[in-house]
């Protein structure tokens, strides 16, 4: 069971994660963007972990509304707009609920992955954060209806979420910035898939 603190504690973890890889992140945003995409991310995640206590008070829908809403206000570029729609709708998806369990946890990455595939109009393949989610959230569903442990479910998705953002290295984009450059990006990682894993990655060590 994942409880609104719970949901507070993985926000500053993956803060953390993020933080620390700054000059990293950005040298793949330099690369194919323009290099923006770490201090847009990592103010979104600074914002909520200034506001720890109150949302690990919240139930975990309102938690997930509360962060939706920071993330759209604070995060600037594209990524603000996907991850506050991407934690509006998980919100709405998880509507009512406390705590989240297994299926609960699936359901929200769902939720978020067709949020951000139908806010910015792209699906797998298109050289994306969505490279990184799509599979993580197979993964999840795959595991839950073979009735894998929860332990051993954790640790899939996790690796799927690293695996999908390796292989953005490989894709041309369809969509935004990278689509600018002369060979599309190809040859380098998207920034956003890669934050995306660190997120998926800390949220998976989170549950176990
Ligand atoms: P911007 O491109 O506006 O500077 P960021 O640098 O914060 O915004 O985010 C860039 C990331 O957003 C990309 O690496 C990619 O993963 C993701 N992204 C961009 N456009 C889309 C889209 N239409 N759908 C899904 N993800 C997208
Ligand atoms: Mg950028
Ligand atoms: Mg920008």
């Amino acid at each position: 069971e994942l409880t609104g603190k719970d949901y507070a504690d993985y926000i500053k973890k993956a803060y953390e994660l993020i933080h620390e890889n700054g000059d990293y992140v950005t040298e793949l945003d330099l690369a194919t963007g323009d290099g923006d995409h770490w201090s847009n991310i990592n103010m979104g995640f600074e914002k909520l972990v200034e506001k720890y206590e109150e949302l690990g008070q919240l139930p975990i829908s309102e938690e997930f509304k509360e962060i939706g809403k920071t993330m759209m206000a604070v995060i600037g570029g594209s990524s603000g707009v996907l991850y506050g729609s991407a934690y509006l709708a998980a919100a709405k998806a998880v509507k009512g609920k406390e705590t989240l369990d297994c299926q609960g946890v699936c359901d929200s990455l769902e939720a978020m992955l067709e949020a951000i595939m139908s806010r910015g109009q792209a699906k797998e393949g298109f050289k994306t954060m969505i490279d990184s989610l799509a599979p993580a959230v197979m993964a999840y569903k795959k595991g839950i209806s073979d009735g894998v442990s929860e332990l051993e479910i954790c640790e899939i998705v996790k690796q799927a979420a690293v695996d999908g953002a390796e292989n953005t290295k490989n894709m041309e984009a369809v969509k935004g910035r990278a689509t600018y450059q002369a060979n599309k990006g190809l040859g380098h990682l998207d920034p956003g898939a890669v934050t995306m894993s660190y997120q998926i990655g800390t949220l998976m060590n989170c549950i176990k």
